[in-house]
């Protein structure tokens, strides 16, 4: 059985006292019966403060935005996943498109990373999703199987439990487009199917795929009504607790 999860990514943003000061209110504002799976993406650096605030909450965890592609040792200013490990934190986040974009993460650094990860008892969240330009030059489902067959194909079926798909459009992030819910559909329909041949049918009805890209309390539902999405990876709506609440509520 896929879970439902919405998390939050919240990117660069918040002080210290201001990501406490939301996930106190989204912890609040959660709704006792809840059953989605929750996570908050703060900056490594309040990773350990953000865990232990999920500890009393049986569907709510802290996630990291990244890692690094290293076990450790002389590499200034990276964390490593041992180290996030270490802050309690159950997921990483991988290959997003801002890293992708702004810091040239390849397909083949993605790989190691989800690898570190995976060797420090951390689940993945791994990113993949296409340009304007790839979509409109119909080379979007090529580039999407490219992503996952040179990052996670390589995965055991055991190992590929831990992962989770967020399939996020370049053209969606931050930029307040929403792919429709068909197009969105159309996508997450071809990434089960990817998984389906890859490994088998069990693995793809087991692997949550979330949709990330201007997804708000407002179009929501409409996307997690759709079949093969499992919820969403949320940045801008993220950053407000009764939005990000009502997202979560949302299927
Ligand atoms: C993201 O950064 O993963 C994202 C989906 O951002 P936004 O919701 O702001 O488009």
């Amino acid at each position: 059985m896929r879970k439902n999860i919405v998390a939050g990514n919240w990117k660069m943003n918040l002080n210290r006292q201001e990501a406490v000061a939301l996930a106190e209110q989204v912890l609040a504002q959660l709704p006792a019966e809840n059953s989605t799976e929750i996570l908050f993406g703060p900056s490594f650096v309040y990773l350990h403060k953000i865990a232990k605030m999920c500890t009393d909450n049986t569907h709510v965890f802290a996630a990291s935005q990244d890692c690094s592609e290293h076990e450790s040792g002389a590499f200034t200013g990276e964390v490593s996943a041992n180290m996030i490990a270490s802050c309690n934190a159950k997921y990483i986040v991988l290959g997003h498109s801002e890293r992708r974009v702004n810091f040239k993460e390849s397909n083949q650094v993605l790989k190691t990373k989800v690898e570190q990860a995976f060797a420090n008892n951390l689940a993945v969240i791994f990113c993949c999703g296409e340009t304007l330009e790839q979509r409109e030059g119909g080379v979007h489902f090529d580039w999407i199987k490219l992503q996952l067959t040179e990052s996670i194909f390589h995965l055991s079926a055991s190992d590929f439990a831990n992962i989770v798909v967020a399939y996020e459009p370049i053209w969606a992030i931050g930029t307040g487009v929403t792919a429709s819910s068909e197009q969105a559909q159309e996508i997450h329909a071809f990434i089960r199917d990817l998984i389906i041949q890859q490994y088998d049918n069990d693995v793809a009805e087991n692997t949550s795929i979330l949709y990330g890209g201007s997804c708000k309390s407002t179009n929501a539902k409409e996307l997690f009504s759709q079949k093969d999405i499992d919820g969403g990876l949320i940045g801008g709506a993220s950053l407000n607790a009764t939005d990000f609440v009502a997202i979560t509520q949302s299927f």
